[in-house]
């Protein structure tokens, strides 16, 4: 199963890779915000969710 990082608000998927995914690196890539919902996002995985 890939790695999945995913907005806990809207669902949108921010990265889907075999790989563990670099958390910061997506927030940097996103600017900190949902590129779906808008709403702010953090680095840890209180605010995006890892499924496996
Ligand atoms: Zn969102």
């Amino acid at each position: 199963m890939p790695y999945k990082v995913v907005c806990k608000h809207c669902g949108y998927v921010f990265y889907k890779d075999v790989k563990p995914p670099k958390l910061y690196e997506i927030y940097k890539s996103v600017g900190g915000r949902c590129p779906r919902c808008g709403k702010r996002i953090s680095w840890m995985p209180s605010s995006i969710t890892l499924n496996t």
